[in-house]
């Protein structure tokens, strides 16, 4: 059964709050979006969005055509990049991006993170790529996003952030915390030195169940 438009954005705004206190958001920057139950529609959070307070009322819900189906605030100026991977990906069903700190950092790096813990395999289908840079707003980014983030559920956008999708938004919000500890503990591994891969043997049996409960393409 699909969930209402204001089960959506009740949703929303918890994953709002999560982020925001896990430290992954600053005011203003940032945006989650779920696509409305296989319409091209979706709910995304607004321009500056406060994440500390979010209001369900504040949320945008908007074709894809970008026609304003309810009212609320203005649009997330990413909500390009969200409706891209909407309809290039149609198990997509939850986008979140953020500029979280560690992530950040291998974006300015223009690095990727590697497969250094299972839980990358099973939640995100392995590393975390770092795609070509574009600038915000354009549709070059989200074509060299899509094109980083291979068959997996994340990609580090070059000098920007990270772009996390999943099958719904609990996979999303698990995602986007999952690789800024995963960013955090490669920089300071990094930093010390050399770092160890998970063997390649291994990969594979950790992939099925990310094929079968968290893959989007
Ligand atoms: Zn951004």
């Amino acid at each position: 059964m699909h969930a209402s438009i204001s089960e959506m954005k009740n949703q929303i705004c918890w994953a709002s709050k999560e982020i925001y206190q896990r430290g992954l958001f600053n005011i203003g920057e940032g945006n989650i979006s779920l696509r409305v139950n296989n319409r091209d529609e979706m709910i995304i959070t607004p321009s500056g969005n406060n994440y500390l307070n979010p209001l369900p009322e504040n949320l945008v819900h908007v074709t894809f055509e970008g026609k304003i189906i309810t009212e609320g605030q203005k649009p997330s100026t990413e909500y390009y990049l969200h409706r891209f991977f909407y309809e290039q990906r149609t198990r997509v069903n939850c986008i979140i991006h953020t500029h979280s700190t560690y992530a950040s950092i291998l974006a300015v790096q223009h690095r990727s993170l590697p497969i250094i813990f299972e839980e990358m395999l099973v939640f995100l289908g392995g590393g975390v790529s770092c795609s070509e840079y574009a600038a915000t707003g354009t549709e070059e980014l989200g074509v060299n996003a899509l094109e980083a983030m291979g068959s997996q559920n994340a990609v580090i956008l070059a000098n920007h952030g990270l772009l996390i999708v999943g099958r719904n938004i609990e996979h999303c919000v698990f995602g986007s915390q999952l690789v800024e500890k995963m960013a955090k503990i490669y920089v300071k591994s990094v930093a010390m030195g050399k770092i160890n891969e998970i063997p390649k043997g291994n990969v594979s049996r950790l992939l099925e169940r990310f094929n079968q409960e968290f893959s989007t393409s």
